[in-house]
């Protein structure tokens, strides 16, 4: 199932993606939380008639750094002993068709074309064969980075954190086998990334028990597992989309801080 979060007149909901009818693609709104139980109510919105919003309202974005070996390489980097995890956060959130907006600080913003692991409930120390029971689905993210702060400043929290440098969505994909997707960024239509998950140094299973070793997952937290090569500039004007098989395109526009 798709889920999406939404706003329609004011107000805002949870919908479950259908279809392709002579109305497109429809959205039957979600009664209670999609984590928790819930059921369609069978009120159908065109999706042409709302705003995508994040697809989910993490508490943390747990971003792991230099997961494919060619995306390290072509930094200049070696692939780490212990997978490199920081935080984006949830002011860095945006959905599909919101704007990215250019920090002052850089003149280096790179895209980054991510597979986003949905978190649906609290867990610590999750064993490996667990790790499946905790996830909720899948979504795409971009992990906008401003590369010369992150080669600067010793610590990405500027770098990876800065408002609107965490686009997710369109919406979450629950039902997907992740182990190997096709995982692309163009930009202006133009192809950039172009990899499979499966190239994955650390798969999620590694990601999740790692990660909770040290901190507990929430519902709706977030996990970006890294980047596959072919990172680049973005410019204010640009348009970034980045589509993952089976789930589908996450849209966003460069803009100028205002
Ligand atoms: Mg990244």
């Amino acid at each position: 199932m798709r889920i999406a979060r939404f706003s329609i007149d004011g107000n805002v909901a949870f919908g479950a993606v259908e279809g392709d009818g002579p109305d497109g693609l429809v959205l039957d709104i979600i009664k209670g939380i999609p984590y928790a139980d819930f059921e369609l109510s069978g009120t159908k919105v065109p999706l042409s008639k709302v705003r995508l919003l994040p697809p989910v309202l993490p508490n943390k974005v747990v971003g792991i750094g230099r997961n494919y070996a060619e995306h390290a390489a072509e930094l200049g980097n070696e692939v780490p002993d212990v997978p490199v995890a920081f935080f984006k956060p949830t002011t860095s959130v945006i959905g599909s068709g919101d704007a990215i907006e250019y920090p002052s600080f850089s003149e280096e913003l790179h895209h980054e074309a991510e597979l986003a692991v949905v978190i649906g409930r609290m867990c610590r120390e999750v064993p490996r064969e667990r790790v499946k029971d905790v996830i909720f689905g899948y979504t795409c993210a971009n992990d906008v980075t401003a590369r010369d702060a992150q080669k600067r400043e010793k610590q990405w929290a500027r770098a990876k954190g800065f408002d609107t440098s965490c686009p997710l969505g369109p919406w979450v994909e629950t039902d997907l086998d992740p182990s190997d997707l096709a995982i692309q960024a163009t930009v202006n239509g133009e192809q950039r990334q172009l990899g499979r998950t499966s190239e994955m140094i650390r798969s999620i299973e590694d990601l999740v028990v790692h990660i909770t070793e040290a901190m507990t997952l929430l519902p709706g937290d977030v996990i970006l597992t890294g980047t596959p090569a072919g990172v680049g500039p973005l410019h204010v004007g640009d348009e970034v989309a980045v589509t993952i098989e089976g789930i589908g395109t996450l849209t966003n526009k460069v803009i100028k801080r205002g």
